[in-house]
């Protein structure tokens, strides 16, 4: 029998991007997410939905809730209006509560940065949404059915952050797997993925988000740093601030160090947070009490002597910071107008503070620049017209949510597929993972696929 799957990948250029697929399964159509690539602004940040066609999308599956996976959902659901959306449970909680948010920003981009097709959905199409979600345990499987065929959908816990799930759709004894951004290891706050071994896979959809970057450390040996660059911090004085992600790097943080905390390894002193991930607290804290996977608890906030960051206020012309103090603080690529951005414009110019970056830096992004140009004189915080001579401490820690590449390359060779397909990196990463297939495992199919190209 031929392959009953065609893949099509939406996102306009081949990266990270937009994370958007077009999967036809013998007479159904789906599609996989409907991401905004967070790269670009306007009608550039969204998939090439032209390529949707006329014919109706039978469903709509999310993999999990961060924007580059659900930020055009809105706008993807008018052209698929009878498609219901397949979501797991944390995730028909909290992609209302990223698109609400992803709603303001373009709200406020759409004067300073003069982008007149913001915001490219309202409130009432999040809301409207929401009565379209269709939820599924972990393990749990859904049958479609359509001109006397069936196909089956699962959802597997991925790791990578709350809700996040892993896809494995099968047809007539056929079967693909779509990783989504996945995490085999456990975090403080998430049981790592739980995938079973399966048995004849045909297709394996593959995310290479690091492809392009070597683990150098353990992440239990990088938690030990990170504490005790804070540690140090705080004992002379210091103001440390950790910008995070909003979605699952600041509540696992928050978890760290409150796990620091009762074994005395952090000193005591005010935590500041604040933003969309102390707006996401409750739905952590819901989903803590219901998934034996999820420890989380909103009691750490009280523990962990968490206060909220008068955010108004901020001006690194003028405000002096509260210390010692630790900051935790969305965002983490210190995207401009967020906490993260004007704190860490109040602090660079003092040796006795430091900066720690935790998750990945797009080069472009201030974040991105200030950790390439941590040896200069200075740096400029343009959008905030202040510069400052760079003497804080600036440290970066490998504590991602994705799987590293070979503990992903190792998950793909054991599952034994008949054919792999590179998706969601740039194309040194996918690079990556096409040259080791190539070495170690020829006669197995590794395709890179063209963008908008069907196959
Ligand atoms: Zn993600
Ligand atoms: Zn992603």
């Amino acid at each position: 029998m031929n392959n009953p799957f065609v893949i099509q990948d939406l996102n306009c250029r081949k990266d990270i991007g937009a994370n958007c697929l077009l999967i036809q399964v013998g007479p159904f159509r789906l599609v996989v997410d409907s991401g905004m690539d967070p790269k670009h602004l306007g009608n550039d940040s969204l998939p090439n939905f032209s390529l949707l066609g006329d014919q109706p999308i039978d469903f709509i599956i999310l993999t999990h809730s961060h924007l580059d996976h659900i930020g055009t959902l809105p706008i993807l659901s008018k052209k698929a209006p009878k498609a219901p959306i397949l979501v797991s449970i944390p995730t028909s909680l909290l992609a209302p509560l990223m698109l609400n948010n992803s709603y303001s920003v373009m709200c406020r981009q759409k004067k300073e940065k003069e982008i007149p097709e913001y915001p490219l959905f309202t409130k009432a199409d999040v809301l409207a949404l929401e009565k379209r979600f269709f939820t599924l345990n972990f393990g749990q499987s859904y049958t479609l059915a359509k001109e006397g065929h069936s196909a089956k959908i699962t959802m597997y816990p991925a790791g990578h952050v709350l809700g996040a799930v892993s896809v494995l759709i099968e047809y007539e004894g056929r079967q693909l797997f779509i990783t989504g951004d996945i995490l085999f290891s456990d975090q403080n706050s998430l049981r790592g993925a739980q995938i079973p071994q399966l048995d004849h896979l045909d297709v394996l959809m593959l995310e290479t988000t690091r492809g392009s970057t070597e683990r150098t450390a353990l992440r239990r040996n990088e938690e030990k740093r990170l504490l005790s660059i804070i540690r140090k911090t705080i004992e002379r004085g210091g103001a440390c601030l950790i910008p995070a992600f909003a979605l699952g790097r600041i509540q696992e943080l928050l978890v760290l160090m409150y796990n620091a905390k009762r074994s005395h390894q952090l000193p005591n002193c005010p935590i500041f947070c604040s933003g969309l991930g102390m707006s996401l607290i409750n739905t952590f804290d819901e989903m803590g009490k219901k998934l034996r996977s999820v420890n989380f608890s909103r009691h750490i906030l009280k523990q962990l002597n968490i206060k909220q960051l008068r955010r108004s206020k901020i001006d690194p012309h003028t405000t002096r910071l509260k210390r010692p103090a630790i900051y935790l603080l969305s965002s983490g690529m210190l995207a401009e107008h967020t906490p993260a951005y004007n704190i860490a414009a109040c602090l660079l110019g003092d040796s006795d503070n430091s900066i720690c970056f935790v998750g990945h830096c797009d080069p472009t992004t201030p974040g991105g620049q200030l950790l390439q140009n941590r040896n200069a004189e200075t740096f400029t915080f343009e959008e905030s017209h202040f510069t400052a001579p760079i003497k804080a401490s600036i440290e970066h820690f490998d504590l991602s949510g994705h799987a590293d590449r070979n503990d992903l390359y190792q998950f793909a060779v054991l599952q034994h597929p008949k054919a792999v397909v590179l998706t969601h990196g740039d194309p040194d990463a996918r690079q990556w993972f096409a040259d080791q297939f190539a070495k170690n495992a020829s006669g197995l199919k590794v395709l890179d696929p063209e963008v908008g190209v069907p196959y």
